[in-house]
């Protein structure tokens, strides 16, 4: 019988998760513009509180009997070119795919890096790889990320491998984000959409509520049409809900 979950165990702050494990403890080296992870006191301050060996916590998760959902990571990147040499990430799924209970959602900007740990995603049944794409064109908001198009390529790579997919279209940000076309030029190989809001505050209350509103009413409203009309199953994020 697996070990009861335990309150020690990294929370996910998203409302689609149960936990999350960050398996690199630095500043993320894709340095996007939106993110407030590789900004690097406040990341401090969170590895002060957090655990440090990802690896043992992937192997509690492993014992634990209670299904959890677990995200791998939100803060700092779980493929940064590191991970070619050090495979963190790699040992951090082998041990969280002993437990087929969990389900497992990786999330990455470098999922080409990714696919070298497909025979993982393939020995689970609940793994998951997703990336994230706010635009489909290369954007100044991720000067140092790899482009849209190899993140979708290894999506796309993935899943006609047998992987589940899913693509997270967050911050969605005026006049550079258009999900509709993001979620029509990607129906064929994503299976699980999340649709999330602009938070990062400084960049917002320069451009104001009103821009934000009108254009996730405009936008996000036909790509969740869409996704309906495909009868796809996606999540819009409680922060982008309240603007809906
Ligand atoms: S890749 Fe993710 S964690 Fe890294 S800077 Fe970009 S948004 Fe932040």
């Amino acid at each position: 019988m697996g070990i009861p979950y335990s309150e020690n165990m990294p929370k996910s702050s998203v409302d689609y998760a149960t936990d999350n494990i960050t398996v690199y403890r630095s500043p993320c080296p894709y340095r996007c513009r939106y993110c407030w992870a590789w900004r690097i006191p406040l990341f401090r301050s969170r590895i002060r509180r957090g655990h440090y060996d990802p690896v043992k916590e992937a192997e509690r998760y492993a014992r634990t009997g209670e299904p959890r959902t677990i995200v791998v990571s939100f803060t700092s990147d779980p493929y940064p070119p590191v991970e070619k040499s050090l495979r963190k990430t790699r040992r951090v799924l082998e041990a969280l795919a002993r437990n087929p209970r969990h389900k497992v959602m990786v999330l990455t900007k470098n999922p080409q890096l990714a696919l070298r740990d497909l025979d993982i995603f393939l020995r689970h049944p609940n793994m998951w790889l997703g990336t994230t794409v706010i635009s489909l064109e290369p954007t100044d908001w991720e000067p140092y990320a790899p482009s849209p198009e190899e993140r979708l390529s290894a999506l796309k790579s993935a899943h006609s491998k047998g992987v589940r997919t899913w693509l997270s279209v967050e911050p969605i940000i005026p006049r550079t984000t258009y999900p509709e076309l993001i979620v029509g030029e990607t129906l064929d190989y994503v299976d699980w959409y999340v649709l999330g809001a602009f938070n990062y505050s400084g960049r917002l209350a320069k451009m104001g509520k009103d821009v934000l509103k009108g254009w996730y009413r405009d936008h996000v409203v036909q790509a969740i049409s869409i996704l309906r009309s495909h009868g796809r199953e996606f999540h819009i994020k409680k922060e982008l809900r309240k603007y809906l």
